[in-house]
């Protein structure tokens, strides 16, 4: 929708409630060149983008503009320049009513060590708008459902990292929202951990169609859960669309050989040979990722590489274009 239409008015406390006129088809964010400096830094750099339901990874390493992005969805800052609208509300205008709405979890460790885990979720599903006892049951309800229904009462100090930050996922959905702003939910946690909590984030937005945008500086995990990327770079956007639309399709191949001790070199000489024939190649220690001519083609020019450099091919494999390779290309 475009932002300059009149915003939908909300007509129920929680937005997943029958009153809430939600519109699959219309972007749950959408920003207009915009824009935010700190001083001499520019966090922001005249942002054109759309978000559709799902789930969103937002990426980009550390610095990119994924905190100051989710804060100024959430109405906390002000754009120097540009329009911002999350589920169509302007959040300068309508931020009390939006935060009502959606829920966040932000990255810092915010949690109150002396606070039980289940009277903390309570307390924000009461300040987001819940009536006591509703919120009570809610925060139990999503305790539970974050796999915590037994660690409910203990407090919040003597959780391990993995315990609260799915702490901060209970509070983040307790309020029944339609959106939530997950900010580095997989941090600190070990690979076990990290694949849980995905899981998680995934079954919660398919179960509650909740549509959720996940920071993340880790791009495989990203790759593993979202519907919908928006990646960026140094406050400039690298791209944003369907995760089918942007990495997965066969891209070029991967080219293994075993690092053999003679001739010397021969992986330097395979690479040598594909890059003076025209080709895209990127190398990884004796891995070669090739682009740049039909698969068949690339085949046939490995094959050749390989036999007059005398060395020799461990694997050869159809290549996935990975989030990485975005922003390799967009550095280029
Ligand atoms: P991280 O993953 O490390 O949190 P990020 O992608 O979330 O990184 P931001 O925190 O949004 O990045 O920061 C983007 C840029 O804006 C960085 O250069 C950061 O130093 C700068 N920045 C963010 N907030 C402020 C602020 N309040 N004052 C000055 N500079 C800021």
């Amino acid at each position: 929708m475009p932002v300059n239409e009149p915003a939908p008015q909300p007509q129920a406390a929680g937005i997943n409630g029958a009153g809430w006129p939600y519109d699959p088809r219309v972007s749950i964010v959408e920003t207009q060149a915009l824009t935010q400096r700190f001083g001499s830094t520019v966090a922001l750099d005249a942002l054109d983008l759309r978000m559709q339901p799902g789930v969103t990874g937002l990426v980009g390493a550390n610095g990119a503009g994924k905190t100051t992005l989710l804060n100024a969805m959430l109405g906390l800052r002000i754009p120097t320049s540009g329009s911002l609208t999350v589920l169509g509300y302007d959040p300068q205008r309508a931020g009390h009513r939006l935060r009502a709405n959606v829920g966040f979890a932000p990255e810092r460790n915010v949690l109150p060590d002396e606070m039980r885990a289940v009277d903390f979720v309570r307390h924000l599903a009461e300040v987001q708008g819940l009536p006591r006892g509703e919120a009570r049951n809610r925060a139990s309800d999503t305790l539970w459902l974050v796999g915590l229904g037994e660690e409910r009462l203990r407090t919040l100090g003597t959780m391990s990292t993995g315990q609260r930050q799915r702490v901060k996922l209970a509070q983040a959905i307790a309020s029944d929202p339609k959106l939530v702003l997950l900010d580095e939910p997989t941090d600190g946690l070990d690979p076990v951990q990290r694949s849980e909590m995905l899981a998680l984030i995934g079954q919660i937005s398919r179960d509650f169609s909740i549509s959720v945008v996940l920071s993340s500086h880790q791009l495989e995990e990203v790759e593993r859960v979202c519907d919908n990327i928006v990646a960026l770079d140094a406050g400039r956007l690298v791209a944003c669309g369907p995760i089918s639309d942007l990495v997965g399709a066969g891209d070029g191949i991967t080219l293994e050989l075993v690092d053999v001790a003679e001739p010397a070199g021969s992986v330097d000489a395979v690479e040598a040979a594909l890059r003076a024939g025209g080709l895209d190649v990127r190398r990884h220690e004796a891995t070669l990722a090739l682009r740049g001519a039909a698969f068949e083609d690339l085949c046939d020019r490995s094959r050749d590489a390989v036999a007059a450099a005398g060395a020799r091919i461990r694997r050869l494999e159809t290549r996935r274009r990975t989030l990485e390779d975005l922003f390799e290309d967009a550095a280029r």
